[in-house]
C-alpha cells in the first residue's frame, strides 16, 4: 500500500510542480511582453524600501510615439501617507499606477522611492516592495489557495486563511466544491469581478507590502460589500505609504492629499475640503457622485416598500 501510494504521490508532486511552472510561465510571458524594455542595470541597487517616500518628478509618459499620456506630472506621497487620484476614465491614472510598479520607463522626468530612482533599483527588489490591487485581477488556472498564497509563497496556511477572511473571501471560498484546493481562472472555477477583487485583496494582505496600489480596488464590489472592505483597506493602509486610485469619492475623502487628473494631467490637488472649497471638477464629480447616491437610494426604498 504504502508502495503503492509513493509514486503516485510522487507523481502528484511532480504534476503539481509543473503546473506551477506553467502558470509562472504564462505570467512572465506576460509580464516580459509588456516590458521588453525594462531591464535591471548591471549595478542596480537593493531598493532601501523603508518608510517609503514617493516622489513624482516632471514625468513626462507614452505608451507609443505621438500620443502623449502623461504631461508634467509631479507628486509627492510622504511616509506613510495616503494619495487619492481621480478623474474621468482614460485621464491616466492607472498609468501612474503602472509606472511606479514599473511596467513601462518614463519618457523624461524620473519617479523616486526614498530618493532612489526606480529604475536604478533591481525589478525585483522593487516589486517587493509594493502591492497592487489591479482594475482587472488575472488569476492564475490555479488553486485559489495557491492564488492568494503567491502573494507570499511562505505563508502558512492559517496565514493564508486569516488574508482571506479580512478580505471577506474566506466564507465563499468555504462554499465551493473543493474549498481552497478549488481551481479558479479561465479553465476553472470563473469567479465574479467582485470576487476577483478579493482574491487580489487577500494575497496583498498576506504579502504585506510598505508601498500600497490600490486601482479603484473595490469598484467591482456592490456598494454594501465594497463598505465592509474599505474599513479593512484603511485599516491595512494605516502607516503605509499609499497610492489610492479612487472609482467613489466617497471612499478617499479621508486621503492626506487628493490629486485630480484630466487628460493626462495634474489639474488641482488638495484635500477633500479643500478642493470643494476651489468648486472646480472635483467640487463638480462630488456633486454629480451625490445626486446619484441620493437616487440610487430613493430607488432602493422604493423597491423595498
Ligand atoms: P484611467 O486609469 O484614468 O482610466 P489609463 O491610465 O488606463 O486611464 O489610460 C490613459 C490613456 O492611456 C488612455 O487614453 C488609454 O487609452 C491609454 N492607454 C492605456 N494603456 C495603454 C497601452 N498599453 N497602450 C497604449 N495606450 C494605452
Ligand atoms: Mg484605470
Amino acid at each position: 500500500m504504502l508502495q503503492l501510494y509513493m509514486p503516485l504521490h510522487f507523481l502528484g508532486f511532480v504534476y503539481r510542480e509543473i503546473k506551477h511552472s506553467l502558470a509562472d510561465m504564462e505570467r512572465m510571458f506576460t509580464l516580459l511582453e509588456e516590458n521588453k524594455e525594462i531591464q535591471d542595470k548591471s549595478e542596480a541597487q537593493i531598493l532601501d524600501a523603508k518608510n517609503a517616500a514617493i516622489h513624482f518628478d516632471h514625468v513626462n509618459f507614452s505608451y507609443e510615439p505621438n500620443r502623449q499620456i502623461l504631461f508634467d506630472v509631479s507628486f509627492d506621497i510622504p511616509a506613510g501617507q495616503n494619495i487619492a487620484v481621480v478623474g474621468h476614465s482614460g485621464s491616466g491614472k492607472s498609468t501612474l499606477a503602472r509606472l511606479l510598479f514599473r511596467f513601462y520607463d518614463v519618457q523624461s522626468g524620473c519617479i523616486l522611492i526614498n530618493n532612489q530612482d526606480i529604475r536604478d533599483v533591481t525589478q525585483q527588489s522593487l516589486r517587493t516592495a509594493m502591492g497592487i490591487v489591479p482594475q482587472d485581477t488575472v488569476l492564475f488556472n490555479d488553486s485559489i489557495y495557491y492564488n492568494i498564497a503567491y502573494g507570499r509563497p511562505e505563508a502558512t496556511a492559517d496565514e493564508v486563511h486569516a488574508a482571506a477572511k479580512s478580505a471577506h473571501i474566506h466564507d465563499f471560498i468555504e462554499t465551493l466544491p473543493e474549498k481552497y484546493e478549488t481551481i479558479v481562472g479561465e479553465r476553472g472555477l470563473k469567479l465574479s469581478g467582485g470576487e476577483k477583487q478579493r482574491v487580489a485583496i487577500a494575497r496583498t494582505i498576506l504579502k504585506n507590502p510598505v508601498i500600497l496600489i490600490f486601482d479603484e480596488a473595490t469598484s467591482a464590489l456592490d456598494s454594501n460589500s465594497e463598505k465592509r472592505i474599505q474599513a479593512e483597506l484603511k485599516r491595512i493602509a494605516k502607516n503605509r505609504t499609499t497610492l489610492t486610485i479612487a472609482h467613489r469619492l466617497s471612499t478617499i475623502v479621508d486621503a492626506d492629499q487628493i490629486l485630480v487628473m484630466d487628460q493626462g494631467r495634474i489639474i488641482e490637488r488638495g484635500t477633500h475640503q479643500q478642493l470643494l472649497a476651489i468648486n472646480g471638477q472635483y467640487a463638480r464629480m462630488w456633486e454629480l457622485q451625490r445626486q446619484e447616491a441620493i437616487h440610487q437610494n430613493v430607488q432602493q426604498n422604493l423597491t423595498i416598500s
